[in-house]
């Protein structure tokens, strides 16, 4: 427990056991306070404040040892993913030449196996990406480092890097921006990380053939984001869960789409830390709209030791 706290508790204590002895001795020696109720009411009061300190001694100490076993935690996942990030890199490296023919001509058979090595490994790259990104954020070292920045152009520098097995859902994605749009004082690469994030949850959980629309507008001293979909849409009762880590609703897993259920957790932590909001609206198998804020005063700056990637 706090040790400013504990000493305030033990004085509490000793005076109320002091109080105590004192209305005894009265009780004993004087002849006009013979009334029980000097001894039971200041009795009670001692009880009560050793059970008081009591109680709050354990939940401190609980919380105390709580706080240890998440960090121990965080370390270890933040720990274990930095380790395997070098061979998974080489995996993913390798397969790639060999998919290239930098190791000779594959058989028709060869190049199947190699291709799901590759993909898996991709994958395998995404999560631990993500378990890093998380640790980062509960240890609270990730940093913010804003800067004089067009968001615009990160919009359409992630639309255009968007992975080719989402580009061919031949989803047709509408972008609206408005005139004069200023740049803000933001950590590109968180924006990156945001934008990454909520466009690819679009184009992935609708439908082939189907609409994102994407915009960037200005409203009530802030920047405003909207990605609408016509997908899946996220089932009313699982709706409160959607910003929590793991969570990946009923519906998309049915899909059985990709995911590590982990990527809103890391746009909603980055937007809490920089003054940003996100939220949505969405109704099962219409679609869903994401919104997001950046004030237009900028990302407020936050230290730390790691960056999010
Ligand atoms: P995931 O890696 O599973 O996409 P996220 O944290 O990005 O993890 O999203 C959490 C869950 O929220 C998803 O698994 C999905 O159930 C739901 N979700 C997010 N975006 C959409 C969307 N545009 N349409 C439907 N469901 C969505």
């Amino acid at each position: 427990m706090h040790k400013t706290k504990s000493k305030i508790y033990f004085i509490t204590i000793a005076l109320a056991i002091v109080f105590l002895i004192v209305n005894y001795l009265i009780y004993i020696y004087s002849e006009w306070l013979k009334s029980p109720v000097f001894i039971l009411i200041p009795s009670l009061l001692v009880i009560s404040i050793i059970l008081i300190y009591l109680l709050n001694k354990n939940v401190a100490e609980s919380l105390d040892q709580n706080q240890d076993i998440d960090k121990a935690k965080n370390d270890f996942v933040s720990l274990a993913s930095h380790q395997l990030c070098t061979p998974l890199s080489a995996i993913s490296w390798y397969s790639e030449m060999l998919l290239s023919g930098d190791g000779g001509e594959l058989s028709k058979e060869q190049r199947k196996y190699v291709q799901t090595i590759y993909h898996s490994t991709k994958r395998m790259i995404l999560l631990v990406n993500a378990l890093l990104n998380v640790s980062r954020i509960d240890l609270g070292t990730f940093a913010i480092e804003p800067e004089l920045t067009d968001i615009r152009s990160i919009a359409e520098k992630v639309i255009s890097e968007l992975p080719p097995i989402i580009k061919d859902k031949k989803i047709n994605i509408s972008k609206k921006y408005a005139e004069n749009l200023p740049k803000i004082m933001a950590d590109p690469s968180l924006v990156k990380l945001i934008f990454q994030n909520v466009l690819s949850n679009a184009i992935k959980y609708t439908p082939e053939d189907g609409n994102v629309d994407f915009s960037i507008t200005k409203k009530e001293g802030n920047i405003l984001i909207k990605i609408k979909d016509s997908g899946c849409g996220i089932p009313e009762e699982q709706k409160s869960r959607v910003f929590t880590k793991l969570f990946r609703a009923d519906n998309v897993r049915r899909l059985e789409t990709d995911g590590t259920g982990l990527g809103l957790y890391i746009v909603k932590s980055i937007l809490d830390y920089s003054g940003g909001k996100i939220w949505f609206e969405s109704q099962e198998n219409k679609g869903t709209t994401f919104y997001i804020t950046l004030p237009l005063s900028g990302m407020k700056k936050k230290s730390g030791t790691k960056r999010l990637g």
